[in-house]
């Protein structure tokens, strides 16, 4: 598979991946987000429930306390005797009644302010008078113009040793029997305390709880208290609401508002808010959606980092099996190509590839075979040549030749016939030759649209060496080693078509009266007559002379004519030298033959021609009374 392949094949895989991904990861953060504001929903009601019923628990008591010592006869009686009673005994008692409180309920205050003197004691004795002018003292006044029989404040605690800590103060009118105020007492609590409440429920829920009062204003929360005096609607920006949640003040109700977006980018908040008729104090709950969020982000960057892992590793994955199937493909295909290679260089000897339509060689190799013969800068038909000079056998130079030549294979090409073989003798030192065959296949080439050529060389020198005996014997006779009448007939016809302005004579022997030396003696002493009626004739003839066997008892011989005088002479000569007797050693037959003898062109271009008119001169030689010769007249 090339590489684009490959690139392709991952990307499809990495968007599969990523469009699965983002779906799953839209519908579950829907799911989710949905979930998560009901989750927020019901764990707000839950807080603010626990809360709220934590608070009143933790004020019910100190609220009892105080109000039992604001309806405590003693006390009342106590402070109504403040004016006949100073100096230290009063104050000593003060001291001891406000320190049994303390040390029973264990509050960080528990005071007491005569309204008469303006003294406010403690549980450590007297501690200061209190002004109307000192804004420190404000609450004292604020709780005496109050309606209610008993408010909550928080303030810093100015008792000395008391370190100014901030304290949420019941403060509870004493009366006495006419209904006139005659004191405020009650007890404090430092915040710290009730701070660790809100804290360890914003840490355990994630959200976060105020304690504020009819105006707004933060009376305790995890970070201010309502000394600081910060307005619980300002601080979060989210006035809108103001009117709503202070006017709620239905019992054991919660109001449940979702507030827009805000604008710090915390997201929207869902508020719960209850009151507390008790304090006089509303207790807000809210949880940001802005944290929610950033968990849910959380989530979704590292489902991201996974996927991105997965997808890498899926792609690894994809990568290296793809890679190392190609490497596999690749390796059987080598293998299969050296098999093929193999396979072919056996069977040829050299594969060339030619561009017969530019007349040039197509591939380096075949550049590099035509420069290792010397034809390296010409071009390829005259290459051929040089090739054929060099190399090959002299007879087959021109078939070679004309067999390869570009005109040639076009030729052949347009006729259909893509096609071309030829066989011949070759040689590399110029004396050993043997048999080569090529085959040529021609095409067209869709890389250039030039005709191409392929040529595959091919040793068939045993095969053809013995298809070559094989036909020779099949047309010779094998009795006397004679062409047979066909293999005559042929090599006579190729012979006349070749040289058709040269001169040649055709001979008919025929053995006279034959068939009395067979029916005297014989067919093995015939035979044996024939046998040295040709070894006589054979004798007369050059080796590439044509010499066969056309009948039983009838040969014939082609040969060029130099003259007429040397076709007589031959002819006496071969009628003398069978004028003979014939014996086996045991039987003797007296031989002679009778000879007819035809010209070529004169008495005929062809074989069948020639034959007819020699034996027509034959017959006359018969006629004559055998023995002898007659060159064919007409
Ligand atoms: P003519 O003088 O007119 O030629 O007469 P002839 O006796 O030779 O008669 P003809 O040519 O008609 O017959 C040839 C004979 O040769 C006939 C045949 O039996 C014989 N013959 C042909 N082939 C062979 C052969 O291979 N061996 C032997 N022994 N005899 C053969
Ligand atoms: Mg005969």
């Amino acid at each position: 598979m090339k590489n684009t392949k490959l690139l392709k094949t991952n990307a499809a895989v990495s968007i599969i991946l990523i469009i699965g991904f983002l779906l799953t990861s839209i519908f579950s953060y829907k799911a989710n987000y949905k979930a998560s504001l009901d989750n927020i929903e019901q764990v707000s009601a839950l807080t603010s429930e626990g809360i709220y019923y934590q608070m009143r628990a933790l004020f019910a008591k100190p609220v009892d306390v105080s109000l039992t010592m604001a309806h405590d006869s003693l006390l009342t009686e106590h402070l109504s005797e403040e004016a006949s009673r100073t100096g230290s005994s009063y104050e000593k008692r003060t001291r001891e009644y406000l320190r049994a409180y303390q040390e029973k309920y264990h509050y960080d205050s528990v005071f007491l302010v005569s309204a008469a003197s303006r003294h406010y004691y403690n549980f450590n004795g007297l501690d200061r008078t209190l002004y109307k002018s000192d804004p420190e003292d404000q609450w004292y006044y604020d709780v005496l113009e109050s309606k209610r029989e008993y408010t909550l404040k928080v303030d810093n605690d100015q008792v000395k040793g008391a370190d100014n800590k901030i304290t949420v103060f019941i403060n509870c009118k004493i009366k006495d029997i006419s209904g006139n105020v005659i004191g405020v007492v009650g007890v404090g609590m430092r915040v710290d305390s009730l701070k660790k409440i809100l804290q360890k429920y914003e840490k355990e829920s994630d959200m976060e709880a105020y304690f504020i009062d009819d105006e707004g204003m933060i009376q305790i929360s995890t970070a201010y208290t309502g000394y600081e005096k910060k307005d619980w609607f300002k601080e979060c920006g989210d006035e809108v609401n103001r009117k709503e949640i202070l006017s709620w003040k239905k019992e054991n109700s919660d109001l449940n508002i979702w507030t827009g977006q805000s604008t710090d980018g915390s997201g929207k908040s869902f508020i719960s808010t209850r009151y507390i008729p008790e304090l006089s104090w509303h207790l807000i709950i809210e949880q940001k959606t802005g944290r929610l969020i950033d968990d849910m982000k959380q989530e979704i960057y590292r489902s991201v980092l996974m996927i991105v892992l997965i997808i890498l590793a899926v792609l690894f994955i994809i990568t290296s099996v793809i890679k190392n199937f190609n490497k596999q493909l690749t390796h059987l295909m080598n293998e299969k190509q050296t098999l093929f290679k193999n396979v072919t260089e056996q069977l040829y000897e050299n594969i060339y590839e030619l561009n017969i339509s530019k007349n040039c060689p197509a591939g380096k190799s075949t550049e590099r075979y035509f420069e290792s013969l010397g034809a390296g800068d010409i071009p390829y038909d005259q290459g051929l040549r040089v090739i054929a000079e060099k190399q090959i056998k002299e007879e087959f130079r021109e078939g070679y030749v004309n067999t390869f030549t570009p005109e040639n294979v076009l030729r052949e090409y347009g006729k259909g016939n893509y096609h071309l073989q030829y066989d011949f003798m070759i040689s590399e030192d110029g004396s050993q030759y043997y048999w080569m065959r090529i085959d040529a296949y021609t095409f067209l080439s869709s890389e250039d649209r030039c005709i191409h050529m392929f040529t595959y060389r091919k040793n068939i020198d045993e095969d053809k060496r013995r298809a070559l005996q094989m036909t020779k014997m099949a047309e010779t006779d094998e009795m006397t080693g004679f062409h047979t009448r066909k293999a005559t007939e042929r090599c006579i016809e190729k012979l006349l078509t070749q040289n058709k302005d040269a001169k040649y004579s055709f001979f008919i022997f025929d053995i006279d009266n034959f068939k009395q030396a067979n029916d005297q003696y014989g067919h093995v002493f015939g035979d044996m007559a024939i046998k040295e009626f040709t070894t006589v004739i054979r004798r007369h003839f050059r080796e590439n002379d044509i010499l066969g066997r056309i009948g039983g008892d009838e040969f014939a011989a082609f040969i060029p004519v130099e003259d007429m005088g040397s076709v007589e002479a031959k002819a006496e000569n071969i009628a003398a030298d069978l004028d003979r007797t014939f014996t086996d050693g045991v039987s003797s037959w007296k031989m002679s033959v009778s000879i007819g003898i035809s010209i070529a062109p004169r008495d005929g271009m062809d074989f069948v021609s020639l034959y007819k008119n020699a034996d027509a001169a034959l017959y006359e030689t018969k006629q004559r009374g055998k023995n002898g010769y007659t060159i064919y007249r007409e």
